[in-house]
């Protein structure tokens, strides 16, 4: 894990995110956080974009109050205006727990520098052949499956799986079994399109409830062709949730433990649990472990990933994308997974697509 670190946009971001939770008024608070989110999108890092008389290039959604904290940073690693603010606060108890909530989160700057940097030797872009979370207008997403698909072969992609939310989770507007047949005469169309330069893989991401269980019956989920379990409730609490991960990675045909922690930068935590049980459970299971690459969740992060690696894990590394642009977020979870170092050979996203098949074909028969 060399190489690191140094993020100055992810460092720059937590200090606007400090100041606009440090706000009473709404429209600062939005006015900062939009600036923070401007910095972790940028692909350059703001180092690179000041110029001999220490001004900023101009970005949009950063305005001169943010500036002026972007070149405190810079200059000094820390934000004295900022610092002030949050004593100020009335919130500032608020800003120490979101504060406490940012680790491991990489900018989109870093997460470039470190797909470029030769020094690790975990997966590239041309390892990675296709992305196994995303979700299309069937549920949550926006694009149709034939942007999807269209998107995903000019990135070069073999394959990709579209894994709509299941009926359980309405509020993501998951599909009924009725809806997801209609989905899978849709996708076999769309593949015969593409005769075999491209195959869409028929998945689901199902839900893990707060026992463990999901929200597919053993049937349900031997109709898609990858199961990504994920939890999306509970996920707030302190004690401890071991048991509902081990039971998740334990149900027949599940392929993937997908955003296992199911933390938001800033937000919350996650599950709490014995991740090293997890993993183990997971690593004998056959159970691939997901690094999700939606920036706001980075879940496992490379400090998790490590571990899942030591354990023996598969690995899914996935965009989550709810847009077509958000492919490109399959690139953080690279990023992560270079971190951990772990070889191609152990993540299924970069394995031929007739081997992917085959393992998920032979996960799914072993349903009872
Ligand atoms: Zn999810």
């Amino acid at each position: 894990m060399t190489g690191r670190f140094e993020d100055v946009n992810a460092a720059a971001a937590g200090f606007l995110r400090d100041l606009a939770y440090a706000q009473t008024s709404q429209p600062k608070m939005f006015g900062y956080k939009r600036a923070a989110a401007a910095v972790l999108a940028l692909d350059e890092p703001l180092t690179n974009l000041v110029d001999s008389s220490r001004r900023l290039e101009r970005i949009p959604g950063i305005g001169p109050a943010s500036e002026r904290v972007i070149l405190e940073v810079l200059d000094a690693g820390t934000s004295p205006t900022v610092e002030a603010a949050v004593a100020r606060s009335p919130r500032a108890a608020d800003v120490a727990r979101r504060r406490a909530l940012r680790q491991y989160f990489l900018s989109r700057a870093e997460v470039l520098r470190i797909l470029r940097d030769p020094r690790f030797d975990g997966p590239t872009r041309s390892d990675y052949r296709g992305d196994l979370q995303m979700h299309s207008e069937w549920s949550d997403g926006a694009p149709t499956l034939a942007e999807i698909a269209e998107a995903c072969f000019a990135r070069g992609y073999t394959h990709t799986a579209v894994t709509d939310h299941s009926h359980g989770l309405k509020i993501a507007g998951g599909m009924s079994m009725v809806e997801a047949a209609a989905q899978h005469e849709a996708i076999e169309r769309l593949n015969d399109s593409y005769n075999g330069r491209f195959r869409m893989i028929k998945g689901v991401e199902a839900n893990i409830a707060a026992d463990g269980q999901l929200d597919l019956s053993a049937e349900e989920a031997g109709r898609f062709e990858l199961v990504l379990a994920a939890p999306h409730s509970k996920l707030r609490r302190s004690e401890d949730q071991t048991p509902r991960m081990l039971a998740a990675v334990s149900t027949p045909g599940v392929h993937v433990l997908a955003h296992p922690r199911g933390r938001i930068t800033g937000s919350r935590a996650g599950v709490v649990a014995d991740w090293d049980a997890v993993f183990a459970a997971a690593a004998e299971h056959g159970v691939a472990v997901e690094i999700d690459g939606d920036p706001s969740r980075q879940d496992l992060d490379f400090s998790l990933a490590v571990r899942a690696l030591a354990a023996g894990c598969l690995f899914a590394l996935d965009s989550d994308a709810h847009t077509t642009s958000q492919l490109a977020y399959a690139d953080t979870a690279l990023a992560h997974a270079r971190l951990a170092g772990i070889p191609p050979d152990r993540i299924v996203n970069c394995w031929p697509t007739d081997r992917l098949l085959a393992w998920l074909k032979s996960r799914a028969s072993s349903r009872p």
